[in-house]
């Protein structure tokens, strides 16, 4: 146990080191923990993050799994920065920003 260690209080998160869809449209993540998750894209288009879909000022979500269309697609994804990917969905929606935290957080729901 040095000072470094001492300075670092947080392990580091866990980060994508691999991903990208399956022929289904499922989002797969690969982690550099050695997890895989696997996303369903009408579940993940359900939870995008952005401020049409939850309500800014308020955190409530507007576009959730009951306003999403069945049998939504990805068409094509965009890496943002080094800390988040950005997805097109065959719906015409494209504003949602999937940063690693958040598929993180995503990761660990049923
Ligand atoms: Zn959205």
């Amino acid at each position: 146990m040095g000072l470094l260690d001492k300075l670092k209080p947080h392990k580091p998160q866990p980060k994508p080191i691999d991903l990208g869809f399956d022929g289904e449209g499922n989002l797969v993540v690969r982690w550099d923990d050695g997890k895989e998750s696997k996303f369903a894209p009408r579940w993940l288009r359900a939870r995008c993050p952005c401020a049409e879909c939850v309500e800014e000022w308020s955190g409530n979500r507007v576009v959730g799994d009951a306003q999403v269309a069945e049998g939504v697609k990805p068409r094509g994804m965009q890496q943002v920065g080094r800390y988040a990917i950005q997805i097109q969905w065959s719906d015409q929606h494209s504003t949602g920003i999937y940063s690693w935290d958040y598929l993180l957080k995503l990761r660990d729901e049923p």
